[in-house]
């Protein structure tokens, strides 16, 4: 009888069924799949019984260096303790973002060097001038690009002009690569968070006043409408409202190719947690009112929304700290890549709200299938077998202080969670054991885009 190097046993989460099976692991890639029964023999075997092996968790938004004290190692062991596999990783870092090819292979052998999951990285384009350096950061591994209509940094991250825009859409298109924008109308919030701050409108939930759903809304309408056009494949990160993904319907019914995110916030917490936790609830767009994050949560179950983000930002105390008595002073974003996961099992699966096999489409399939990630997704035959392990009846209580990341700020801290992450395995080796990280930096490999023309990548992933 055949050995494999890893066999992994339990509840498997498959394409369109779970089966109370095992997993033969070769070379880091998931060999075959058997029914419970006669056992596959192997060097390892793992057992996890009545525990759920999910694919991997794809997070597709992550910011490992907004925050210079972050980078990769700290993302990354946050991620592989949340079950996260594989990230995309942004490209508004400090000092430079990532939009050209030297920035962005130096970004490459720093991940190669430093990461404990599997990551992808994304580019982007500065504010003008900057699209002749699309076409060779897709060839250079780029998995899609990021852009915004609205300006955090003027050149870390930018709002780009409509005609810059649809330079870039054109770009990209020929990549065949996706067009990702940070959908908000910067003109109509900058004027009302002016307003505000004169009338010393400053407090939690003034953050979400200046920003009401049309800014969000109508950027998004643009988009799509210059994605008819140009053809690209089109992404909208973060939606944070209902009446988007009603608008995306539309268009995708026009054939437009588009598609959408939610973030764990948007579901999980609503605009009154402003009041509760002041800045630690400020991201941006901003939480929506109780209604509104019902009407995700119908879309989400209709199948409307592709899949589910962390928006991953790892700021420290002096980012939220000066938001106490004035709600603009404070960065905008939260840690998520260690809990996301669990938090949405407990809110779907644990709640019968979703079944395990639509649970990993959100959290894995689709986010692979979204951004063209070959070998990643799914248990299959073929593909990289990347699990995470969840025990469907462990109940356990978030605690920010234990994150692995430099952020030890949530405004989940202190939530009771049932459905606990206790095994997470990259490529056939344990990177999480359900307490510890149990690999070193480095383990991690770069992940290229589908238009990517360098060499074969390392031995790693035996691309
Ligand atoms: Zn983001």
């Amino acid at each position: 009888m055949e050995k494999y190097d890893l066999v992994v046993r339990g509840k498997i989460v498959g394409e369109d069924r779970v089966i109370s099976g095992q997993i033969g692991v070769k070379d880091g890639k998931i060999a075959t799949i058997q029914p419970a029964g006669e056992q596959l023999q192997g060097d390892k075997v793992l057992d996890f019984e009545n525990a759920y092996v999910f694919p991997g968790a794809i997070d597709v938004h992550v910011h490992c260096f907004s925050n210079p004290k972050e980078g990769f190692i700290p993302t990354s062991m946050s991620a592989a303790a949340g079950g996260i596999t594989t990230f995309l990783d942004m490209p508004y870092d400090l000092p430079n973002p990532i939009s050209n090819v030297e920035i962005f292979e130096k970004k490459v052998q720093q991940l190669e060097k430093e990461a404990v999951v599997d990551i992808c990285l994304w580019g982007t384009i500065s504010k003008t001038g900057g699209t002749e350096q699309i076409v060779p950061l897709a060839e250079a591994g780029a998995v899609a690009f990021k852009m915004s209509t609205f300006e955090t940094d003027a050149y870390r991250f930018p709002r780009i002009p409509d005609p810059e825009i649809l330079k870039a859409m054109q770009l990209i298109e020929q990549t065949g690569l996706r067009a990702a924008f940070h959908s908000e109308n910067d003109e109509i919030i900058v004027d009302m968070i002016d307003e505000y701050k004169q009338a010393n409108k400053v407090y939690p939930k003034a953050h979400n006043e200046t920003r009401p759903p049309l800014t969000e809304t109508s950027a998004v309408l643009k988009l799509m409408e210059f994605a008819y056009w140009t053809g690209v494949k089109l992404h909208i990160v973060h939606v944070s409202h209902p009446r988007t993904i009603d608008l995306i319907k539309q268009f995708k019914a026009q054939g437009v190719k588009v598609t959408c995110e939610t973030c764990y916030p948007y579901l999980l917490l609503d605009v009154n947690a402003l009041d509760e936790f002041g800045p630690k609830a400020k991201n941006n767009p901003p939480l929506r009112h109780p209604e509104e994050v019902a009407g995700l949560w119908q879309h989400l179950e209709a199948g409307d929304i592709e899949l589910i983000s962390s928006d991953h930002a790892p700021w420290g105390a002096e980012h939220k700290d000066p938001g106490k008595d004035n709600i603009f002073k404070a960065s905008s974003g939260m840690p998520g890549v260690e809990i996301m996961t669990p938090l949405m099992f407990d809110s779907t699966v644990a709640k019968g709200t979703m079944t395990p096999v639509q649970f990993a489409k959100v959290m894995s399939q689709h986010p692979a299938e979204v951004f063209g990630i070959p070998g990643k997704g799914k248990i299959a035959v073929g593909f990289d077998a990347d699990f995470a392990v969840i025990d469907p009846e462990a109940i356990w209580t978030v605690d920010e202080n234990q994150f692995r990341s430099h952020s030890k700020i949530s405004p989940f801290h202190g939530k009771e969670v049932k459905g606990k992450v206790i095994q997470t395995i990259v490529r056939g080796t344990t990177v999480y054991d359900g307490e510890q990280v149990t690999v070193e930096p480095g383990f991690g490999s770069f992940v290229p885009g589908s238009a990517y023309k360098g060499a074969p990548v390392g031995g790693k992933r035996g691309l």
